[in-house]
C-alpha cells in the first residue's frame, strides 16, 4: 500500500484541521496509508512523522489552527537539512506528501521535490492573506473575513454611539485584499491599501462635507503594509476634527471556528489534491479559479506575484475620490 503524509507550514489558518480530517478519511478510502508530520518542515527534518488514523481527526473539524502544528523552519532553506528530511521520508517509505502553506512554503516544496525525485508533493494554498498567485482562493480567507466583519460591526456600535472615528488596521502582509474586502463589506468610509495611491486631501474634503450633511462617525480600514495606522488617526483628529481610536486586529484574524465555506473548500482542496497525486507523477499546487479546481506547476504559483482583481480595485479607487 502507498503511503501519503501531510504537513502544515508557515502561518496557520482556520480549516487546516478540516483538511486533516478529510485527508485521513479520503486517503484510507483510496487505499492509502495516511501519515502526519508534526511541526511543518522542522518535523520532516526531526523525523516527527507518524501514522495517522480516524481517532487523530475525530472532533477537530470545528477548531482553528492546526492539530499537527506548523512552523517556520530556517533549517529547511539549507540543502543539508532537506537531505535529512528526504532520508526520513524514505525511511518511512512515504510516496506522497501534501503541504499546506503559502508561497514561501511552496518555494520550499519546489526545492525538496526537485531533490527527492520519486516523492510526489501536492500543495494546498493556505493563507488568510489570499496573496498566492495562480489561485483565486486560499484556505482560511473566508473565516478571517468573517472574523474581521464581527470586529468591525462591534466597533461601529461604539463609533456611532460616541461619535468617534476608528482606524482599524488589518493584517495581510503586502496585500490589501483583506483590507479592501473588509472595508467594502462593512461599509467603511475610508480604505487604504498598498495597491492604490491615496489622497488624504480628497478624503478631508469629502469628510468635512459629509459631517455638514450629518455624518457623525467614521470607520477607516487600513492595511498593515502601509505602516501608517496611528498617523491616519492623528490626521483624522487634526484635519477632520474628530476624536479617533486605533484598533489593530493582528492575529485575532487568524484563528477561530472555521466558516462553512472554508470547511467545504478544505474538503474540496484535500480531495482534489489526493486525486491529482494519484494521477500525476509530478509535484504541483492545487488551485481554485473560475474553471474550478485545477493543478498548476509549483513554479507558476510560488514564484509569481499575486494581484487583486481589477473589478475589486476599481471599487477601491472610488474611496479616495472627492465627490
Ligand atoms: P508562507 O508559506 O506562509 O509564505 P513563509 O514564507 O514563512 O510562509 O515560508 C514558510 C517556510 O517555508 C519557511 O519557514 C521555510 O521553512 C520554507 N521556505 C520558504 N522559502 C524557502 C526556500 N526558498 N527554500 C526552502 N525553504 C523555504
Amino acid at each position: 500500500m502507498k503511503k501519503i503524509a501531510i504537513l502544515c507550514s508557515g502561518g496557520d489558518v482556520s480549516s487546516m484541521n478540516a483538511v486533516l480530517k478529510r485527508f485521513v478519511d479520503y486517503s484510507i478510502a483510496k487505499g492509502l496509508i495516511p501519515y502526519f508530520v508534526n511541526n511543518g518542515y522542522d518535523g520532516l527534518i526531526d523525523n516527527n512523522i507518524y501514522k495517522a488514523g480516524y481517532s487523530d481527526v475525530a472532533g477537530i473539524i470545528s477548531s482553528g489552527g492546526t492539530k499537527i502544528r506548523s512552523s517556520r523552519s530556517k533549517r529547511f532553506k539549507d540543502i543539508g537539512y532537506r537531505k535529512q528530511a528526504i532520508s526520513n521520508l524514505k525511511d518511512h517509505c512515504i510516496d506522497y506528501v501534501v503541504v499546506l502553506g503559502g508561497d514561501g512554503s511552496f518555494r520550499g516544496m519546489q526545492e525538496i521535490s526537485n531533490e527527492s525525485e520519486s516523492i510526489v508533493f501536492g500543495g494546498i494554498p493556505s493563507t488568510i492573506d489570499n496573496d498566492i498567485a495562480g489561485t483565486n482562493y486560499c484556505l482560511g480567507v473566508d473565516t478571517a473575513l468573517n472574523g474581521i466583519k464581527y470586529a468591525i460591526d462591534s466597533i461601529r456600535d461604539t463609533a456611532s454611539s460616541l461619535g468617534r472615528a476608528f482606524v482599524v488596521e488589518i493584517m495581510g502582509r503586502e496585500s490589501g485584499y483583506l483590507t479592501l474586502v473588509s472595508a467594502l463589506t462593512s461599509g467603511a468610509e475610508m480604505c487604504l491599501i498598498p495597491e492604490i495611491p491615496h489622497n488624504l486631501d480628497a478624503y478631508k474634503k469629502r469628510f468635512k462635507k459629509e459631517i455638514k450633511q450629518g455624518r457623525e462617525y467614521f470607520i477607516a480600514i487600513v492595511s498593515e503594509a502601509l505602516n501608517n495606522t496611528q498617523e491616519v488617526a492623528n490626521w483624522l483628529e487634526k484635519e477632520v476634527n474628530i476624536e479617533s481610536r486605533v484598533i489593530i486586529l493582528g492575529h485575532v484574524q487568524r484563528g477561530g471556528n472555521p466558516t462553512v465555506y472554508d470547511r467545504l473548500m478544505a474538503f474540496h482542496f484535500a480531495t482534489h489534491t489526493i486525486d491529482t497525486i494519484l494521477k500525476e507523477h509530478k509535484s504541483f499546487v492545487t488551485c481554485y479559479n473560475s474553471r474550478g479546481f485545477e493543478h498548476k506547476k509549483i513554479e507558476d504559483v510560488a514564484f509569481k506575484k499575486s494581484t487583486i482583481k481589477d473589478e475589486l480595485l476599481k471599487l477601491a479607487m472610488e474611496y479616495g475620490d472627492s465627490k
